[in-house]
């Protein structure tokens, strides 16, 4: 229980989240307000349904006593539509109940037991779903006659495949999963297993599917009702009062189009309801992480080209000018990257340092294009390589840099490799694509490759898949298909962290000797200082998407100038002092979606002063090549 007054986390809740769905909101209201009415009929001030009155036979709409008018036996329309809804509800709701349990168990234990069970009970849903589902419904309610009930059954019947399927598939990728194992291991009974550990986490699947399977339900049975193998006369749902309007339809055409609206409103609000549900109970719907993103990041319209500047001797290999990269998520932006500006020289090596979230991935991304659009969107600034500005370019041209002269190696090659195909392909692949050379030649550079980084019996490994490797050995794979195409520059995005010590020393050490005989340039991401003083000329700080400081590395180890970076190279252990202690940074960085004014890191930082609150703090000269964003750069915490 959270302490009385304690902020609450700033995630909205489910009810919030439904409520900002405008579309959602509007099925709710409709089919609340259609619901209640119904729930309603009998206590609300109208006529009988069943009573006819054959002198006042189809009166149109808007006559006296008939608000709605009447139907062909001069019963009025508003109470028989009334009445006939809460009939098409009830039995829409009830079917879908009775579907939704039935699939649903159905689903879970074939899951769950797999194997016999699984192929005996879903083959049995195979054959459901091997006739037409209306045609079945129709064959079910004709061997056992017309009726309601008859036709609830059929209809329930048909749907429980949708259901069984679904559930079952999210089983099957549930059971396997280590807290299942661990609640067996413990010694729970299936029974347990099932209803404490599974069914909780395939819910969302069961409420998404029957959201949307509500209104189908509805349709059906008005379908049935249509043809007359549902509601009998005197009773009436919806479905029949459209059928027995139909004939009507010219002489008195209020007759059937008033059900025929009711159920299209019906059936429009339950499946509006149900995409807004199905977007609450699964957020990577609205994050967009589920849409597929596109080749190559979005920016945003044409800008001024900066053609006519001075341009610097020597200008730079790569040029970072103000890049901004933002997120939308729902109605929030990040600021992911926000207004970023860095150079970097043919051959050098560079640093960007800083906490998880600091944006320093983003920044890396950006400038191939890898941020996923959707959410993600570089909205401003220009990314110079070689004079030529990759914010914007045509895929065609991005896609013959990436991987050519500027290559990427990731955090952990487990996820990037191929799992299908066997590492010498992979990198063989990348050299055919860029340097136009056949199989075999570019398999042989592949086996020098594979040497040059120092993979033991490099011809067979070769010929193994990405699974069979060692972290190791899969990281210097990626460093052999990074180094393929003689790229100019290198990026590395945490290439060690998934390593362990030893291995990590040993894969840096590489990756700095090869760079350096080819004369890369390398910008190396990551959150340990210790690895950038080792490695790098020059050192990048980041904190909440900005460059807090940068400069030559051994000026910013000596003296870093921001107490950010100086907290950070706190937490760096030197070979020799056991007795410094190492502190962990206080807080937490903030959230780019909310940024406080002034200085990022004021709320964490212990010298503080009321201007680091206010305004946009400049990066200033620090002269010799070091800058930092601070008021009061370099003044130690006394
Ligand atoms: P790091 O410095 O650890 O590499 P990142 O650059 O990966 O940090 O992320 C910076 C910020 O960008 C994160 O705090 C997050 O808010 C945002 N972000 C990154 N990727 C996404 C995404 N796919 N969708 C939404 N926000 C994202
Ligand atoms: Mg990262």
């Amino acid at each position: 229980m959270p302490a009385p007054g304690a902020r609450r986390p700033s995630r909205p809740g489910a009810w919030a989240r439904l409520r900002r769905n405008a579309l959602a909101t509007f099925g709710l209201g409709l089919l609340v307000t259609i619901a209640l009415l119904a729930l309603a009929a009998p206590i609300l001030p109208i006529a009988d349904p069943d009573v006819t009155a054959v002198a006042q036979r189809l009166l149109p709409p808007f006559s006296d006593g008939a608000i709605l008018g009447t139907d062909q036996l001069g019963r009025d329309l508003l109470s028989r539509l009334l009445w006939g809804t809460r009939v098409s509800l009830a039995v829409g709701v009830i079917a879908t109940l009775v579907a939704t349990i039935v699939g649903s168990l159905i689903g879970l234990v074939a899951g769950y037991y797999g194997k016999l069970v699984d192929n005996v009970l879903m083959r049995g849903i195979d054959m459901l779903m091997a006739f037409p589902y209306l045609l079945l419904a129709l064959a079910i309610v004709a061997a056992l006659g017309p009726g309601l009930l008859n036709a609830m059954f059929a209809i329930s019947l048909v749907n429980i495949p949708f259901f069984a399927r679904a559930v079952r598939g999210a089983t099957v990728g549930l059971v396997s999963r280590e807290y299942v194992d661990a609640a067996r291991l413990c010694g729970f009974s299936d029974l347990r297993i099932i209803a404490a550990e599974l069914f909780p986490n395939v819910l969302p699947v069961i409420v998404i599917t029957m959201s949307t399977t509500l209104g189908w339900m509805i349709l059906e049975t008005a379908g049935l009702s249509f043809l007359g193998l549902g509601a009998q006369p005197p009773q009436a749902d919806l479905g029949s009062m459209l059928g027995d309007g139909r004939k009507l339809i010219i002489n008195a055409p209020h007759v059937a189009t008033l059900p025929g609206l009711v159920i299209l409103f019906l059936v429009i609000g339950t499946n509006l309801l149900g995409d807004g549900l199905r977007d609450v109970l699964d957020p990577r719907l609205k994050s967009g992480a589920m849409t597929r993103p596109v080749a190559a990041t979005a920016a945003a319209g044409t800008q001024e080209r900066g053609g006519g500047q001075g341009t610097p001797v020597p200008p730079p290999l790569l040029s970072v000018r103000d890049l901004q990269t933002h997120f939308t998520v729902g109605h929030e932006v990040y600021r992911a990257v926000n207004g970023v500006s860095f150079d970097v020289q043919a051959g050098e090596a560079v640093g960007i340092v800083g906490e998880s979230g600091s944006g320093k991935s983003v920044t890396a991304m950006s400038i191939l294009g890898l941020v996923p659009t959707p959410p993600g969107k570089i909205v401003g600034g220009e990314i110079l390589f070689q004079g030529t500005d990759l914010v914007g370019l045509p895929l065609r041209e991005l896609q013959n840099i990436r991987g050519g002269k500027i290559a990427y190696i990731f955090q952990d090659p487990l996820t990037t490799l191929n799992p299908l195909f066997t590492v010498g392909v992979q990198v063989a692949e990348t050299i055919q694509r860029h340097q136009g050379i056949g199989r075999a030649a570019a398999m042989a550079r592949t086996l020098e490759l594979f040497e040059s980084v120092q993979i033991p019996d490099a011809k067979d490994r070769m010929g193994a898949y990405p699974h069979q490797l060692s972290g190791g050995q899969r990281q210097r794979v990626g460093i052999a298909m990074a180094l393929a195409n003689e790229p100019d520059l290198i990026i590395a995005d945490e290439p060690t962290t998934a390593l362990d010590v030893t291995t990590q020393a040993e894969v840096l050490r590489l990756l700095d000797t090869l760079r350096r005989e080819k004369g890369a340039a390398l910008i190396f991401i990551t959150h340990d200082f210790g690895v950038v003083s080792e490695l790098c000329d020059r050192v990048l700080v980041m904190y909440a998407g900005r460059i807090v400081e940068s400069g030559p590395v051994a000026q910013v180890f000596a003296e870093p100038a921001h107490p950010y970076a100086r907290r950070l190279l706190d937490c760096v252990p030197i070979l020799g002092q056991p007795e410094r202690s190492i502190d962990a940074i206080p807080g937490l960085p903030p959230a780019v979606n909310d940024l406080p004014p002034g200085c990022a890191f004021a709320p964490r930082c212990d010298q503080v002063a009321p201007p680091c609150r206010e305004g946009n703090i400049e990066l200033r000269d620090l002269g010799a090549g070091h800058a930092a964003r601070c008021l009061f750069p370099g003044q130690a915490a006394s």
